[in-house]
């Protein structure tokens, strides 16, 4: 039976295993999935040992992503971009493939959603490790136009010209959250505020009647900065739980050749984090 795991530090409240495990079930593959505690400084010692014990991939989630990015041995374009892989594989012929799937998860959850990105006004916030793994697939979307904002403005300026080979016709931009102003039809929040129990320092003026708020994290509730974005008159209202359902599929067929359908699974992690 071939055995795959998620790293990280914490991991205990990941949602991984309960994904893979329903995906392999409605799949039927012949596989377990676990997740496993990394320390700092001790990744590659885990991965080898893990390697060596018959594992044949691995999801990575924070803070190991960029120790990922730096043990494997062949890298996907976009995960040479996101500088950070979230998906390992051990291949055949003894390749050490890393790539990153939450650009896709993205997308598809959008699609799903039936969020519009083609000729949209998009708002990202924050310019961290999600940021930059979503950035190549929304400018490939093709917007109208995508700001970046971030408290750290430097972090922002870098993405938008990291990113500008994408661009197209999007008009691509940053600012600090303090200057932001009007309202988009589409807000990101790829901050970690609400890890903290806080709110970025924005004005409720970015949104309007038709905006949709998107917020990559994700709560049995709605998440602080839903609830927040709701209260300023946002039209809809996304976290993140269908991104992470996706991005999780997209690393399954990495693995196993084959992309498990994600509606169902949705439904019974969100069932599940409702009890
Ligand atoms: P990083 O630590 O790389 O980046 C954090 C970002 O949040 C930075 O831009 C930082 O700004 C900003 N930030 C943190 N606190 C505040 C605050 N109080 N006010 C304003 N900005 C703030 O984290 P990641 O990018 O890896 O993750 C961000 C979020 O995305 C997390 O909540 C994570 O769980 C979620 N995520 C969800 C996924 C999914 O599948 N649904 C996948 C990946 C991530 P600054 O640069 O100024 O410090």
């Amino acid at each position: 039976m071939d055995r795959y795991a998620v790293i990280g530090n914490p991991i205990a409240q990941s949602k991984s295993p309960f994904i893979h495990t329903l995906f392999a079930r409605q799949t039927q593959q012949d596989m377990v999935y676990d997740a496993k505690l990394g320390e700092p400084g001790e990744f590659d010692d885990l991965v080898s040992r893990l390697r060596g014990e018959g594992y044949k991939g691995f999801n990575i989630t924070a803070p190991f992503k960029e120790d990922a990015f730096a043990f494997a041995t062949g890298l996907s374009k976009r995960a040479k971009l996101a500088g950070a892989v979230n998906t390992l594989n051990f291949t055949d012929d003894g390749l050490v493939f890393g790539d990153t799937t939450d650009g896709a998860g993205l997308l598809q959850d959008l699609k799903d959603q039936h969020v519009e990105l083609r000729d949209q006004r998009i708002l990202l916030l924050g310019a961290g490790g999600a940021a930059r793994g979503v950035l190549q697939s929304l400018l490939q979307a093709q917007p109208k136009s995508l700001l970046i904002a971030n408290r750290s403005v430097d972090k922002a300026e870098h993405l938008a010209q990291l990113f500008s080979e994408f661009k197209g016709d999007c008009e691509l931009s940053f600012t600090p959250l303090d200057e932001l102003s009007q309202s988009f039809d589409l807000v990101i929040n790829s901050t970690s505020a609400g890890l903290h129990g806080e709110l970025p320092q924005i004005p409720a003026a970015i949104f309007g009647s038709t905006t949709v708020s998107y917020d990559m994290s994700y709560s049995a509730e709605l998440t602080g900065f839903n609830r927040w974005a709701q209260s300023h008159g946002a039209a809809k209202l996304v976290d993140g739980l269908g991104m992470l359902v996706n991005q999780a599929a997209e690393s399954f067929s990495i693995w196993r050749g084959i992309r498990p359908g994600t509606r169902s699974v949705y439904r019974e992690l969100r069932r599940n984090m409702s009890n």
